[in-house]
């Protein structure tokens, strides 16, 4: 029984656990099987091949590791650097501050280029870095590709062209927790030497998998790097990649199968389908927002993030409270504030295996509840102009053709 059981289906709008589709809950209800059989071996080598195309590599090194976005960020940082390593990261919202926080605690000495919650990060700064690092002192450049806390997309062409540009050698490292199979990404295109993502967020998995992807330059910067790592060594797999049994440790059973039917899924309605979808539900979402009278907390178009929204309240009503009669009264689950933000925005999350319709009934959700709580709001007002723009958007299903 659920705790707190409520009739129909919980509106899922938080930007991460998202929904899991229906073919990848059958395919995860399954025995244990032995890891060391021939079968688990002969579905991560497929596993393996796949799941680089959601990061557009082809000479990146992925790992299935059994964490979350969390430990993702720790394998990155470990296996290619040492204690003391200068790094430069963007602080713009509350998951780059924590992955800053692990960067400190991990030894590393950070660099911290801050932007105002809303900003994407300043890249004048990293050019002025740049330029005066003729040493290159600087040994990494990390940065979180989409800022899920105030639903800011970063513009990864642009870092690399300044990497470029000065010919620096630093290795740039990306969190695509809440981009990666949403989002526009391009690993190799881009230069990217690590990205990384978690299994609960585009890929519509239960939470559980870190998925982190290495490049070439960063597989070769592994063999130096000093930071003491254990769990997370990318050596260890790398050896029983060799062996082709694959797993130091156990993987869990369920959550391979669990991949592997997400990322048919993915390929069935092909990835730059799934890409226009998460568009179509970023532009639907910030056109009610704009119906609404409210603001996105986002502070300018370029920075728009298609997979999530950060809604600007204002400073009469907290917005923690419209979170919590989401929940209580619609059955819908909302984004909170998070740190700086907290009680002045919400978030709706429009990730994953999600469609126009499904996003809708969120929206006219979200409606009710800012009546509820004093905004004057016209009911019927963010659906339409989302609604309106869908019904010139929205093509026909990529399988019904
Ligand atoms: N990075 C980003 C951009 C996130 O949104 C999150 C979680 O929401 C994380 C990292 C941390 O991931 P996890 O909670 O899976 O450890």
């Amino acid at each position: 029984m659920d705790n707190f059981y409520a009739p129909g289906r919980n509106h899922l709008f938080v930007p991460g656990p998202v929904n899991i589709p229906e073919p990848v809950i059958r395919a995860m209800n399954r025995n244990n099987e032995d890891y060391r059989s021939p079968a688990v071996p002969a579905m991560t080598k497929t596993l393996l091949e796949d799941v680089k195309k959601i990061f557009k590599t082809t000479t990146g090194t992925p790992f299935l590791i059994p964490t979350t976005g969390t430990g993702a960020w720790e394998s990155a940082l470990t296996n290619t650097l040492s204690p003391g390593d200068r790094i430069v990261s963007f602080l713009i919202g509350q998951f780059s501050l924590l992955w800053i926080d692990q960067q400190k605690r991990l030894n590393f000495n950070v660099d911290v280029v801050e932007s105002d919650w809303g900003q994407g990060a300043n890249l004048d700064i990293l050019a002025s870095k740049l330029a005066a690092d003729a040493a290159h002192t600087i040994k990494a450049i990390c940065i979180v590709h989409n800022e899920t806390a105030t639903g800011v997309t970063n513009n990864l062409v642009k870092v690399r062209k300044l990497l470029d540009q000065y010919g620096h050698p630093a290795l740039l490292l990306v969190d695509g927790v809440s981009s990666i199979c949403a989002l526009d990404f391009r690993m190799d295109e881009w230069g990217v030497d690590v990205a990384l993502t978690g299994s609960q967020k585009a890929l519509s998995l239960p939470t559980g998998m870190g998925i982190v992807c290495a490049g070439p330059k960063a597989l070769e910067a592994s063999k130096t790097a000093k930071s003491v790592r254990v769990f997370f060594d990318w050596n260890d797999y790398l050896k029983f990649y060799k062996l082709g049994t694959y797993w130091p440790y156990t993987p869990s059973i369920q959550l391979l199968y669990g991949l592997r039917a997400a990322l048919d899924l993915v390929f069935e309605e092909g990835l730059e389908n799934v890409i226009a979808r998460h568009t179509r539900l970023g532009t639907a979402t910030r056109l009610a927002v704009e119906a609404w009278g409210l603001k996105n907390c986002t502070q300018s178009e370029e920075w728009y993030s298609d997979t999530v929204t950060a809604v600007l309240v204002p400073p009469y009503i907290d917005s923690s409270e419209i979170v919590r009669r989401a929940w209580k009264r619609y059955n819908l689950s909302l984004g909170l504030g998070l740190n700086k933000v907290a009680g002045k925005v919400f978030r709706i999350g429009h990730l994953g295996n999600l469609n126009e319709l499904q996003l809708l009934g969120c929206l006219a959700g979200v409606e009710m509840i800012l009546k509820d709580v004093g905004y004057p709001i016209k009911l019927g007002s963010g659906v339409a102009a989302a609604s309106a723009y869908l019904q010139n958007n929205i093509p026909l299903i990529p399988s019904r053709l």
